[in-house]
C-alpha cells in the first residue's frame, strides 16, 4: 500500500488505491503506473488493474470481509480503493439481495437451486452504483474535480448522485431518446446533463473527441478514461453471490451484456476468489443475454467468430443498447472458455420475462432483466442451461425507470364505482 505523507503535499506520491499495484495491458501484458491510462501504449490494449492482493489465510480473509460493512467496502482488499475508503462521501452500494426464487424454478423445471441478484436495489436502483463508486475513487486519487460518462442510461444517474454526494461537479451525455425514467434520474441530482442527438456508440465516439480537448480538461470520464478502474466494480456482485451461496461458487451464472464489462469483471471477480482459496475451484459456466435488437456478441459466437460486428441498436432495452460493445471478443472467451454461451430474445420476449419475474418473485426488473431471465428461459428450454444445477440470474435495473415496457399491458383489472354491487359485477369477488 502507497505510503501517504502527513504534510499531504508530496505530488510524487503514488495515488493510494490500496492493494492496486499497476495497470496493466490486457492483450500484451506490459506493465504501467497507476493513472487515468485506459489503452496500452504499446499495443493499444485496454488496461486492467493489477493487485497485490492480500496474503493470510483464506479463514482470517473470509472473517476479516464477514466483519466489514453491509456494502460493496466489505470487498476493500480486493479493489483499487484507499483502506479508509468506507469513511469517504460516497453511496455506499452494493450487498443486495440474493434471492432464492423458488417459484420462478418451479415455473421454469430449475431443480438444482434458481436465484436472482437484485441489483435494482443499490442507491439509484441499478448495478451502475458499484462501478461508479469505485470510479469516484480514482478520480479523488487523480484529482478530478469533474466526473462525466457516456451512458445508456443508469450510468448517468449513478454518476449524478455520487458526484452530489461527493462533493464534485458532473456533466453526462446520453442518447437524446432515452426513457422518462432514465432521464429524470438523471437530471434530479443537479449535475448537467446532455442529450446527443444519436445512439450510445455515437455518445461515445463524442466523449471520446472530448478527452482529447481543452473542454474536457480535468475531467474523469468514468467508462473511459477511469475505465479499468470502474470495471473492477463489477467484481464485487462475483464476491457477493459466492459469499450469499455460503462462499461458494455457482455451476451457472446468466449476465446482460452492454459493453461486456460487467460479464468479464464478474468472472475475474470468480477468478480471485478461486485463488485466494476463498471458494472451492470447480468449473462454473457464465451465459451472456442481449436482446436481438442488439445481439452483435451473441451473433458472433452463434457464428463461432472471434470478431464483433457492430451493429445499429433498435430494442426496448435500451440500457444494453450498445452496438460496438468494447468487451465484445473477451465476452465471448469467457463463454466459449467456461462452456457457456451468448444468446438473444426478442423485445416480446423481454417484456414476457419482465411480468414472469414479477409474477413469480414480486421482483419489478427492468428491460435488461428481462432480456437475462428471457435469454436463461430459452437456454433452459433449449438445454444449454442445465435446470440441475444452481443458476444465478443477474437482475441488474429497476422495472420503475423503464415503465413504458410493461404500461400497455399493466393496467387497473377493472374501474368501478365504489360500491360492493359494481364490485360483484365485475365478477371479483369471492361470493
Ligand atoms: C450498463 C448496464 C448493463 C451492462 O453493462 P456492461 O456495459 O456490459 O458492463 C446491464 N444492465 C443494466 C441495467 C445496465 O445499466
Ligand atoms: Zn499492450
Amino acid at each position: 500500500m502507497a505510503v501517504q505523507t502527513v504534510a499531504g503535499n508530496d505530488t510524487t506520491a503514488s495515488p493510494d488505491l490500496g492493494p492496486a499495484a499497476a495497470l496493466s495491458c490486457r492483450e500484451c501484458g506490459e506493465r504501467f503506473e497507476l493513472g487515468p491510462l485506459f489503452a496500452c501504449a504499446s499495443c493499444f490494449g485496454p488496461l486492467e488493474v493489477a493487485y497485490d492482493l492480500p496474503t493470510g489465510s483464506p479463514e482470517e480473509l473470509r472473517k476479516r470481509i464477514e466483519a466489514g460493512p453491509d456494502n460493496i467496502w466489505r470487498y476493500a482488499p480486493l479493489l483499487p480503493v484507499p483502506a479508509d475508503v468506507a469513511d469517504k462521501p460516497n453511496l455506499n452500494p452494493g450487498f443486495t439481495k440474493l434471492v432464492k426464487a423458488d417459484n420462478l424454478a418451479r415455473e421454469l423445471g430449475v431443480t438444482g437451486g434458481l436465484y436472482v441478484k437484485d441489483d435494482s436495489g443499490n442507491p439509484t436502483h441499478s448495478f451502475k452504483d458499484r462501478v461508479v463508486a469505485i470510479a469516484v475513487e480514482a478520480a479523488r486519487a487523480f484529482g478530478f474535480t469533474t466526473l462525466s460518462c457516456s451512458s445508456t442510461g443508469n450510468l448517468a444517474g449513478a454518476v449524478g448522485a455520487a458526484a452530489a454526494r461527493a462533493g464534485l461537479r458532473s456533466c453526462v451525455f446520453i442518447p437524446h431518446d432515452l426513457e422518462q425514467g432514465k432521464v429524470v434520474m438523471a437530471a434530479v441530482y443537479g449535475g448537467e446533463l446532455v442529450g446527443i442527438e444519436g445512439n450510445y456508440d455515437d455518445v461515445n465516439r463524442f466523449c471520446s473527441e472530448l478527452i482529447g480537448d481543452p473542454l474536457g480538461e480535468g475531467w474523469g470520464f468514468v467508462n473511459v478514461n477511469l475505465r479499468p478502474y470502474y470495471g473492477e466494480g463489477s467484481k464485487t456482485l462475483a464476491y457477493e453471490i459466492c459469499e450469499q451461496l455460503g462462499w461458494r461458487l455457482p455451476d451457472q451464472i446468466v449476465i446482460p451484456i452492454a459493453s461486456g464489462s460487467q460479464l468479464t469483471k464478474i468472472d475475474k471477480g470468480l477468478q480471485e476468489l478461486i485463488r485466494l482459496g476463498l471458494v472451492e475451484d470447480r468449473p462454473y459456466k457464465i451465459f451472456g443475454a442481449q436482446a436481438e435488437g442488439c445481439s452483435p456478441v451473441s451473433a458472433a459466437f452463434k457464428a463461432g467468430h472471434d470478431v464483433v460486428r457492430p451493429q445499429k441498436p433498435n430494442t426496448i432495452a435500451k440500457s444494453l443498447a450498445i452496438g460496438n460493445p468494447a468487451d465484445g471478443p473477451y465476452v465471448l472467451d469467457i463463454a466459449r472458455r467456461t462452456g457457456g454461451a451468448v444468446e438473444d430474445v426478442t423485445d416480446e420476449q423481454v417484456v414476457d420475462a419482465i411480468k414472469l419475474l414479477a409474477r413469480t418473485e414480486g421482483i419489478f426488473g427492468e428491460t435488461a432483466g428481462g432480456v437475462t431471465l428471457g435469454v436463461t428461459k430459452k437456454l433452459i428450454e433449449a438445454g444449454v442451461i442445465d435446470p440441475t444445477l444452481t443458476t444465478v440470474v443477474v437482475n441488474t435495473g429497476d422495472g420503475l425507470k423503464t415503465l413504458d415496457a410493461v404500461s400497455a399491458t399493466s393496467q387497473a383489472t377493472a374501474t368501478i364505482k365504489p360500491s360492493l354491487d359494481a364490485f360483484r359485477a365485475a365478477g371479483l369477488g369471492t361470493a
